[in-house]
C-alpha cells in the first residue's frame, strides 16, 4: 500500500503493473472503472486527473456539460486479485472542471465533506463505521408459472423444498430452510469454501477480516470486517461487494445483497456500527450509564431517528428495501434503542468497554450508497447533538410483539414503509443535510429515485397480484 505518488509508482514497477484501473461511485452506490495502460499513466496527470464523460453516468451532467475528471485518490491503491493481468486498482474523486472544486453530486466526496463538516462545527475530528453487509448465494432466480405462496418460485443454492413436481426437489435433507442457517456444521452448510476463499481474497485487497459464518436465512452469509474512518469504511463497502460478488461468480453462483429477496425468510442488512471522536476520546462513551452510552451518543441517536424517515432515502434506497422492514426478521421497523435487543433499530452492543462503546444501527442495507448512507446518518447525529435530541428508549422488550396500537399508545415513531415515504420525507426535512449535501443534489437524488425505482415498481403489476386480486 502506497502513500505518495513516487511510492506509487515504485509499487507498480515491483509488481509488473499492466494497467491502472480508475473507479468511482455513483449516486446509487455502483462502482464503475475505466482502465489506462500503466505506460499512459505519469506524476502529472495522477495529480491533475483523468477525463471522463459525466453525461453518461445516471443523474450527473447534461451532455453539453459533460467533461469531467476522475481524481485518484493515490494511498487507496490496491492490486485487483481477479485480473489476468497485473492492474492496479484506484479509488477517485470527481471534480467539476466548471466549477474548479469537488463534484457536488460525487458521494465519495460528500462523504468527505461530512467528516470535515464535524470537525468544522467542533464536534468531532474523527468518525468510525463499521458496516455489516449480509448476502445471499444462489445458484439461479427462476420466474415459473407455478406460483407459490411468495408469488414466484426461488432455487436458491441451498434450494429449500418449493411446489415443485420435480422429485428430486422432495428432498431436503442437510437443507437449512426457512431460517435454518444460523448455523448447523457441513454439508447443512454448503457455503465453506466459498466464504472463506472470500475471507481471503478481503484480506489481500486490505480488509481486515475477523470471521464468516452462514446467517439466518437459507442461503444467507456475512463476513466480519473491523471498522474504519468513514471514507474508509465505505470504500471497504465497495471492495468487499465486489469480492463477494466476483468470488461467488468465479464458482459459478450470484451473490446478491438485494434486501428481501426471500418472502418468508430473514433479509440482508447492513446494519452500521458508529461512534464519534475527539482528541482520541470516544465521544459516546460514558461509564456506569445505559450501556455505557454518553448524553452525546443519546443526542445522536436522537438526531437519527428524528430525521430516520428522509434519511432511509439514502440508507435503505431501493423499493425492495421496505419489504425487509417488517416485524418478525431481525430487521426494525421501530425508532428506539435497546442494548442488546435485536428488534431495535438502533442496538447498544451489550458491554463494550470505553474503545468500543457504539451504536449500532439496524435499518440500513446494502442497497444504500455506502458514501451517502454514512454521511446522511452522521449528518442527522450531528444535528441532534447540535439540538439535544433525545431518543424514545430504551426499550428491551420484543419490539415484534407490539400492536400497532401498542406503537400508537406510546408514540413510538416507525420507519417508513415505501420508498416514496422516505423520498416525499426528505424533500420535506432536508435542512440538516445542507451543510454537506447540495440542494441540487437532493433534488437530483429525490427525482432520479423517483423516476428509476418509485414509479417504474408502482406501475407494475406482480404476479402475486394475479393470485390475490378479484378479477
Ligand atoms: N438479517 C437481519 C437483518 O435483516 C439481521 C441479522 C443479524 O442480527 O445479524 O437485518
Ligand atoms: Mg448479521
Ligand atoms: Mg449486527
Amino acid at each position: 500500500f502506497v502513500n505518495s505518488i513516487d511510492e506509487f509508482f515504485s509499487f507498480c514497477k515491483e509488481n509488473e503493473v499492466e494497467f491502472v484501473d480508475l473507479r468511482f461511485t455513483d449516486i446509487k452506490g455502483a462502482w464503475h472503472h475505466l482502465t489506462y495502460r500503466m505506460s499512459a499513466v505519469n506524476a502529472e496527470n495522477l495529480e491533475a486527473g483523468f477525463p471522463f464523460d459525466g453525461s453518461s453516468i445516471e443523474a450527473w451532467q447534461p451532455i453539453n456539460k459533460s467533461d469531467m475528471l476522475l481524481k485518484p485518490d493515490v494511498p487507496t491503491a490496491f492490486m485487483d486479485p481477479f485480473t489476468a493481468d497485473p492492474t492496479i486498482i484506484v479509488f477517485c474523486d470527481i471534480y467539476d472542471i466548471y466549477k474548479g472544486e469537488l463534484y457536488e453530486k460525487c458521494p465519495r466526496s460528500i462523504a468527505k465533506k461530512a467528516l470535515a463538516h464535524a470537525d468544522e462545527i467542533g464536534i468531532a475530528d474523527a468518525a468510525y463505521f463499521g458496516p455489516e453487509n449480509e448476502f445471499f448465494i444462489f445458484d439461479d432466480v427462476k420466474f415459473v408459472d407455478n406460483i407459490n405462496e411468495a408469488g414466484y418460485k426461488v432455487d436458491s443454492s441451498e434450494g429449500e423444498w418449493n411446489s415443485n413436481t420435480d422429485f428430486e426437489d422432495l428432498n431436503t435433507a442437510h437443507r437449512p430452510g426457512t431460517k435454518g442457517g444460523y448455523f448447523p456444521v457441513q454439508p447443512t452448510d454448503s457455503m465453506v469454501d466459498m466464504r472463506a476463499e472470500m475471507m481471503q481474497v478481503l484480506e489481500q485487497v486490505g480488509l481486515e477480516v475477523v470471521l464468516g459464518h452462514h446467517e439466518v436465512a437459507q442461503a444467507q452469509g456475512e463476513i466480519g470486517i473491523v471498522f474504519s474512518d468513514i471514507i474508509g469504511a465505505a470504500d471497504n463497502v465497495q471492495k468487499y461487494k465486489y469480492v463477494v460478488k466476483m468470488i461467488a461468480h468465479l464458482n459459478g453462483k450470484t451473490a446478491t445483497f438485494m434486501p428481501k429477496p426471500l418472502y418468508g425468510d430473514n433479509g440482508n442488512g447492513m446494519h452500521t456500527h458508529q461512534s464519534l471522536w475527539k482528541d482520541g476520546k470516544n465521544l459516546f462513551y460514558k461509564e456506569g450509564e445505559y450501556g455505557n452510552l454518553s448524553e452525546t451518543a443519546l443526542h445522536y441517536i436522537g438526531g437519527i431517528f428524528k430525521h430516520a424517515r428522509a434519511v432511509a432515502a439514502f440508507t435503505n434506497a431501493s423499493t425492495n428495501s421496505y419489504k425487509r422492514l417488517i416485524p418478525g426478521f431481525e430487521a426494525p421497523s421501530i425508532l428506539t434503542y435497546s442494548s442488546q435487543n435485536r428488534s431495535a433499530s438502533c442496538r447498544i452492543p451489550y458491554g463494550a468497554g470505553e474503545k468500543a462503546t457504539r451504536i449500532e444501527m439496524r435499518f440500513p442495507d446494502s442497497t444504500a450508497c455506502p458514501y451517502l448512507a454514512f454521511a446522511a446518518m452522521m449528518m442527522a447525529g450531528l444535528d441532534g447533538i447540535k439540538n439535544k435530541d433525545i431518543p424514545i428508549g430504551p426499550m428491551d422488550e420484543d419490539l415484534f410483539e407490539l400492536t400497532l396500537d401498542e406503537i400508537r399508545e406510546k408514540k413510538i415513531p416507525q420507519m417508513p414503509h415505501t420508498l416514496r415515504g422516505s423520498l416525499e420525507a426528505l424533500i420535506r426535512d432536508n435542512d440538516f443535510l445542507k451543510p454537506v449535501f447540495s440542494q441540487v443534489f437532493i433534488d437530483t437524488y429525490q427525482s432520479y429515485k423517483f423516476e428509476r425505482d418509485v414509479w417504474p415498481d408502482e406501475g407494475r403489476p406482480t404476479a402475486y397480484e394475479f393470485k390475490t386480486t378479484y378479477q
